[in-house]
């Protein structure tokens, strides 16, 4: 993957930009350097009709003849619009030598910045770059843009600048700011706006809701929200709602980065991530952070993989939260058992396979024991076992031990519903040697039924499920196996 480019805004009032060129793509650059108040230099040795004016309007100067370095000497950025190369190349090459920003129309190598596709409403502008890369696809996009943003929004844009210090002085606490903007933002003033009323009045009514006596002391609350097993695709709108009003969001480390990337920028991220053995520290620490920042009025947001009240410890916390006083609410997630099985072209049940489904977890010894492996290895069911990887082998010959069949089908899903997904199938008695060959490492979630076999002829997403190696000398429990040798 290239590095992203930077995005900035330049203030380019009263600073001199060099344009080399004095055609019509030179003249669009001119256009738009000279409406951001530049102080604009056209080197060229003749000018188009248009540019000749501005010349004559005094609006540019022109350095009449062929590129000398001498141009660059005053200006803070370049833009070469010629139609010949080998004076564009000069022209960047003389750039970059004097550390000069440059931008060469249509070459993407040799810019040192790119000019993005613009959406523009009044003060508000919002840019679109490809990086050089794809400017059609930006283009397209900024016309996407450009339909959905109503015209108004650039009144918006004027008017809140205009009473940006008034905004400030009435909620100096930025969380009640952000509070006051939401609300405004979602109540009539939009609204007003696109129905053309006189600034003065929309004025007015912002000045009237400043004046409203508020909030001043909001409630913090907390948003216990399942955050589904990674594809972004799988969050609710409700998820979305939460992460977008959050001021704090704790989350686990199972939540994968393209879902946080979808919560408001500003938000505060902390990971709360529990390594396996510090559970109960990790849960204390989680408990006290809650209670920390929604005492202090912040709308927080506990994030987990998958569904909050699926092995998430979820009711642990919202009985905390309640002891507390914290109000709560929950937003369901789609539970690793749903998606990786979805994703491995998997249903969970089938009226000819499996008529009831069980979530398990096996990620220590004491869950182990108090499972009933007599129910867990009964046919004509599916099993999913969350957090198992690390007790494959015990898992494998407990159930054979309970009279499973050896031959039963099982899918390992690791990393579902993203770009890394693997599936492994094969049947139960080479579980642990498939799973140790391909070295499985967590989050995996294993399916075991008939359910599973399905998954080689229904699978959809990413790579075809990779079968188990080649079977060990005997069928037996892995566990005898290994107290064999
Ligand atoms: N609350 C979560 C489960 C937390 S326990 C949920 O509802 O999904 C963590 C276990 O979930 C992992 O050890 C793994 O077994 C499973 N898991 C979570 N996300 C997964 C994913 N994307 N792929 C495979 N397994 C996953």
């Amino acid at each position: 993957m290239t590095a992203a480019l930077f995005p900035l805004f330049a203030d380019l009032r009263d600073r001199t930009v060099l344009v080399v060129g004095g055609g019509a793509v030179a003249e669009r650059k001119v256009e738009a350097l000279l409406d951001a108040g530049a102080r604009v230099v056209v080197g060229a040795p003749v000018l188009d009709v248009r540019l000749a004016d501005w010349w004559r309007e005094d609006r540019l100067q022109w350095r009449q003849g062929g590129f000398v370095d001498a141009w660059l000497e005053q200006a803070w950025l370049v833009i070469a619009a010629t139609d010949d190369v080998a004076v564009n190349q000069a022209v960047a090459a003389a750039a970059h030598a004097r550390r000069i920003f440059a931008n060469v129309v249509d070459t993407s190598a040799l810019c040192s910045f790119h000019v993005p596709a613009l959406v523009r409403r009044g003060p508000l502008q919002i840019a679109i770059s490809s990086a050089g890369g794809a400017p059609m696809l930006a283009r397209h996009i900024r016309q996407q843009l450009e339909q959905l943003l109503d015209e108004s929004v650039g009144a918006l844009a004027e008017l809140l600048t205009h009473k940006r210090e008034a905004i400030r002085a009435r909620f100096p606490d930025l969380h009640l700011r952000r509070r006051f903007f939401e609300k405004l933002l979602a109540g009539p003033l939009p609204r007003l706006l696109r129905q053309k009323v006189a600034s003065e009045e929309a004025d007015r009514w912002l000045q009237a809701t400043l004046d409203e006596p508020g909030d001043d002391q909001p409630r913090g609350s907390v948003v216990l929200v399942g955050a589904g097993p990674g594809d972004p695709g799988l969050v609710t709108l409700n998820a979305l709602r939460a992460l977008n009003e959050a001021d704090v969001i704790l989350h686990d480390r199972l939540v994968s980065h393209e879902v946080l990337r979808l919560a408001r920028r500003d938000a505060t991220r902390i990971e709360v991530g529990k390594c396996a053995g510090g559970q109960s520290v990790g849960q204390a620490r989680i408990h006290a952070l809650m209670l920390e920042h929604a005492s202090a009025g912040r709308r927080v947001v506990r994030l987990k993989g998958g569904d909050p009240f699926v092995f998430g410890r979820g009711g642990e916390e919202l009985q905390f939260l309640k002891a507390h006083g914290i109000p709560f609410e929950v937003v369901p997630g789609i539970t690793a058992a749903v998606a990786c099985a979805a994703y491995a072209g998997i249903p969970l049940t089938h009226r000819d396979h499996a008529q009831s489904v069980r979530l398990a977890t096996a990620h220590c010894k004491d869950s182990l024991d108090t499972l009933d492996w007599a129910a867990l290895a009964q046919p004509r069911q599916t099993l999913a076992v969350y957090m198992g990887v690390a007790a494959l082998e015990n898992l494998q010959s407990r159930l054979l031990l309970a009279g499973a069949d050896p031959g039963l089908a099982f899918a390992l899903v690791e990393d579902g519903s993203r770009a890394s997904q693997r599936v492994l199938t094969g049947t139960l008695a080479a579980l642990a040697h498939c799973a140790s060959h391909h070295r499985v490492r967590s989050p995996a979630l294993l399916i075991l039924g008939e359910v599973a076999a399905l998954a080689s002829e229904l699978h959809w997403f990413g790579a075809a499920p990779l079968p188990s190696p080649a079977p060990r000398p005997m069928n037996l429990p892995a566990s005898t196996l290994s107290q064999a040798a």
